[in-house]
């Protein structure tokens, strides 16, 4: 019998997805994100502004000058991450590659109406499995919109073919988020993840630094369902590998 690691009491040791005030839904600073990501006890954190054609996303000017970014700062390790559109139904992006792509660790890509008219089931899952294909693609994020109807089954299988994360939001599952239906759709995608082993990573995808590392919702859904620790990326450092980032020793 397999005896799965529990999720109760499991420290989230890293935060992938947040946004500046560079984004123009953004609110607060780099330092303030950090300082509320220590406080948090976060070992590795990593901001992902908002990139090509969404009318909030940063200034090229951000992407420009990440080389100002830390790579740490007071122990807690900086991560210089995008958050790209996907803009057809085969999964292309409007990451600039010659501007954006060199200056960033790693990528999420992820639907957003302004971008990509949602379509049918079909037409949506085939973009994010699209999208998994490029293989600067290391997160799909927020893959739980109900606007964006998904095929969870083959969205899972193609992530755990490719060996790309899908995206546990927490902010989809607040009520304010914009998204629809977070919690029902995170519900049933962690299920498949669980019965399929696909890997997931938990983010906080915070536009203001009081929700950096903020993961008590997902936290608590996790342990209502039991889910293996060793499809989570946030529970070993060593882990940040699975985003194609150098892993840090402890
Ligand atoms: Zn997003
Ligand atoms: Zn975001």
């Amino acid at each position: 019998m397999r005896i799965k690691n529990k999720t109760k009491a499991m420290k989230l040791l890293f935060d992938l997805h947040s946004h500046t005030s560079a984004s123009q839904d953004g609110y607060s600073t780099l330092l303030e994100n950090i300082t509320f990501a220590r406080g948090r006890g976060l070992m590795a954190y990593g901001i992902s502004e908002h990139s090509g054609g969404l009318p909030v996303a940063a200034r090229q000017g951000a992407f420009d000058n990440l080389k100002v970014v830390p790579r740490e700062v007071d122990g807690l390790k900086i991560y210089r991450g995008v958050e790209t559109n996907i803009i057809d139904y085969k999964g292309g992006t409007d990451l600039d590659r010659e501007l954006v792509l060199p200056r960033v660790d790693y990528v999420i890509a992820s639907l957003h109406p302004p971008c990509l008219r949602p379509g049918s089931v079909t037409e949506n899952t085939d973009a994010l499995i699209g999208a998994m294909a490029f293989p600067e693609v290391a997160i799909i994020g927020h893959p739980d919109d109900s606007r964006y109807p998904l095929d969870y089954e083959a969205l899972i299988l193609a992530a755990k073919e490719t060996g790309k994360l899908l995206e546990l939001n927490n902010s989809s599952l607040l009520p304010r988020c914009g998204r629809q239906n977070g919690p029902e759709n995170v519900r049933e995608m962690l299920l498949k993840c669980a019965e399929h082993g696909a890997r997931i990573v938990v983010n906080s995808d915070s536009h203001i630094c009081f929700d950096v590392g903020r993961f008590d919702e997902a936290e608590a859904l996790l342990a209502e369902l039991d889910f293996p620790s060793d499809l989570i990326a946030n529970v070993d450092l060593t882990r940040l590998s699975w985003v194609g980032l150098e892993a840090i020793d402890t």
